[in-house]
């Protein structure tokens, strides 16, 4: 018999005042009235291992995003990123002290600690907790971080770097979060956009097709992704939460981390051209501080 693992109520705010949006043969996409979030229903997907991010996962079915980190960190795209928003924290932070959340391969943490922070992770995956552990030596919590036992106001910077989308409860996670930071400390925060152009040409095809044509939503509305979130409610989401933006841009996942077919690279290539002349690009940054109301 299959397991039945839909859950059609809304990962923020755990109501049911939802309405289906994509149906794709192996998942639909709801959408919550409240919130106005997007989530998948059937997360984590089926035939995936008991646990979504798995040896196979990372091996695998993310083998362009993750098979040049674990060699070297420096050959990931990401790195880039990774010091530029260091750069961008480091006057904001008062000390040292930082924990990344989803820390996948530790590619962000060997980053930092490069630069000179003090580094701890958090990663459910105990395949890649143990690839950091065994590589780097840092501190890596196996569990999820709202079941931590940690100390409130302890850590200068908590990241989530493409994580967030992929955790069941993610308001719950950004509090527990701003519980953790030290007053006036910083939160980085990277996810895909679902108001992008391609998110806009999966659901137009979709929309034109009666819902016959599903392939391109379910190339961008992945079924690892529990929460497609934008960058409007995801800053409602924060503000709400009680974080100050301090920085928003929007940005794109690097092509060479996507796993694509021979014609979709340069298809890809042209469509992030016309991503960025519009201004609206499938990832964002959000840079903010953990504010307290006095
Ligand atoms: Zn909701």
């Amino acid at each position: 018999m299959r397991e039945d693992r839909s859950d059609s109520s809304c990962p923020l705010c755990e109501k049911k005042n939802v309405k289906r949006k994509f149906k794709m043969p192996q998942y639909s996409i709801f959408y919550c009235l409240t919130c106005k979030v997007e989530f998948n229903a059937n997360f984590p997907p089926k035939n995936s291992a008991k646990e979504s991010f798995s040896e196979e996962y990372y091996l695998e079915l993310q083998k362009e995003a993750f098979s040049d980190q674990m060699e070297n960190h420096m050959l990931d795209p990401s790195i880039e990123f990774y010091q530029k928003r260091l750069r961008q924290v480091e006057g904001l932070a008062e000390g040292r002290r930082l924990l990344d959340v989803g820390a996948g391969f530790g590619t962000f943490l060997r980053t930092a600690y490069d630069a000179g922070w003090d580094v701890e992770g958090v990663e459910i995956s105990p395949f890649g907790s143990e690839f950091i552990r065994n590589k780097y030596g840092f501190n890596i919590y196996t569990e999820s971080l709202t079941s931590l036992k940690l100390e409130d106001n302890s850590y200068d910077v908590i990241s989530f770097w493409d994580s967030i989308e992929h955790m069941d409860l993610p308001g719950r996670q950004l509090i527990k979060a701003y519980q953790l930071l030290k007053k006036d400390g910083i939160l980085i925060l990277t996810s895909d956009n679902y108001k992008s152009l391609m998110s806009f040409l999966g659901r137009l095809s979709y929309s034109l097709s009666f819902g016959k044509l599903t392939y391109p939503v379910e190339r961008f509305f992945i079924p690892y992704n529990k929460t497609y979130f934008n960058h409007d409610n995801m800053r409602d989401l924060l503000q709400k939460i009680g974080y100050e933006i301090i920085l928003f841009e929007k940005m794109q996942y690097p092509v060479s981390k996507l796993k694509l077919g021979h014609f979709e690279k340069p298809v890809l290539k042209i469509l992030y051209g016309i991503e960025s002349f519009l201004n609206i690009q499938s990832q964002f940054t959000y840079i903010a501080r953990k504010k307290i109301e006095s």
